[in-house]
This record gives structure tokens, sequence and C-alpha cells, in this order.
């Protein structure tokens, strides 16, 4: 196993007479063929090169995230057994297992937002405290206010003249690096309200991996 990014790759090396190294990608097997004497030291370096190809093509062929397949669901980037219940109300774990009241993906979903929106709030208010000196830094020195809706086509939305920001349910599928990076995103806008230059330079700045958490949205 390898760790490329937020991913657990299994890696396959196969030694050839060959004078370079070639990487591909076959589901979660990373499989890198190689010359015969090349350390393993050297085949990790080649690999963590790669490591922008590698994260964007997971990315493209990931998991939906958003949805519930497979009888699973995916809360803060880890996925969970669910089932469907007629007779209960709201969700409620039942040993391991959460148990969604409803019997279509829609219904289980409304309330599995419900549910776990206090998750999302935690990590929101986590990344709050380590965002906000920097917002004071560069001169923004109010508190925003976040507030969470479901939203069809964006991840955040900044309303920085109200000083609040909008943060999707959904986000509440992806690891907490996805949700800090969108969060982040909206923050600057407080600072910068368009994507110009110097948006991107205080994004990246303060975020070096923001491309990477993001490309999990796509
Ligand atoms: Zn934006």
């Amino acid at each position: 196993m390898i760790k490329v990014g937020a991913y657990d790759l299994e890696l396959k090396i196969i030694r050839k007479k060959i004078k370079n190294l070639y990487l591909r990608l076959e589901n979660h097997t990373l499989i890198v063929t190689c010359p015969y004497f090349i350390t393993d030291q050297a085949i990790r370096a080649f690999i963590m090169a790669k490591e922008k190809w590698i994260v964007f093509e997971m990315a493209k062929k990931s998991i939906s995230y958003t949805h519930i397949q497979d009888a699973k669901i995916w809360l803060l980037g880890k996925a969970y057994e669910v089932s469907y219940d007629i007779d209960i109300k709201e969700a409620k774990w039942h040993n391991e297992v959460l148990n969604l009241p409803g019997n279509d993906e829609e219904s289980a979903l409304k309330s599995f937002y419900l549910f776990a929106l206090p998750d999302l709030k935690e990590e929101v208010e986590k990344a709050l405290v380590d965002f906000l000196p920097l917002l004071k830094e560069y001169g923004y020195n109010d508190i925003p206010k976040v507030k969470y809706r479901y939203l069809k086509r964006a991840w955040g939305i900044c309303h920085f003249r109200k000083n609040y920001l909008v943060l999707n349910l959904k986000l509440l599928h992806f690891p907490p690096k996805v949700i800090r990076a969108v969060l982040w995103h909206e923050c600057v806008h407080f600072l910068c309200p368009s994507h110009n230059k110097a948006f991107y330079n205080l994004l990246y700045w303060h975020m070096p991996d923001y491309d990477e958490a993001i490309n999990m949205l796509k």
C-alpha cells in the first residue's frame, strides 16, 4: 500500500529489462514498471513526482461520495453501512449500521443531512479557529456567520457584503480537508470578492494543497 494524496493505493512493481520508469493506474492499483536495479526509494520518489496526476485521475474515477451506493453512505470521507427503515422518523445508529427513514435514497439523504449537520458544523468551527486570525491579519475583523443549505450548483457561496457564507450540506460527505478548502475559498472572498490574482495568491499561500482537496469534488 502507498498513500498518495488522500488515497491508499495498492502498489505493484514490475521489474523489466528497460531503461525508464513507467507508471499506470488500474482501479486502485498503481503499477510501476521499472529497470531491475532501482531502489524502492527511487520508485517512491518517482511516484511522488506524479502525485498530482494520480490524485487527479483517482478523483475522476472515484466513488460518488454524495450518493448511497452498495448500502454505504459517506460521512466526512468515511463510508458507513446504511439500511432503510420505513418505521422510523429520523436517522439513528443501530449497532454499526446507520438506519435511515424511508425507502428511497432521496428521503434517506434528507434525514441524513439533518442527522449529520452537527458533524459538519464541528469541522467548520475547527477550521474557523485557524482561518479567522488569518483574515484578521489581512484586515477583516468580523466573524462571518455560516449557514448550511442544500445547494444545487455550488459548494459554497460568500455574501461578503452581508457578512455571511453558505455551505452546501452535501459537503458533509467529504473528508475534512475538502470542507476546509471550500470554507477557506469562501473566507478569502471576504478579502477579495472576485476571483482575481490577489484572491488566488491568498488562497494558495495559506493552503498549498487546495487543488488536491477540491479535485475530490469534481
Ligand atoms: Zn469563489
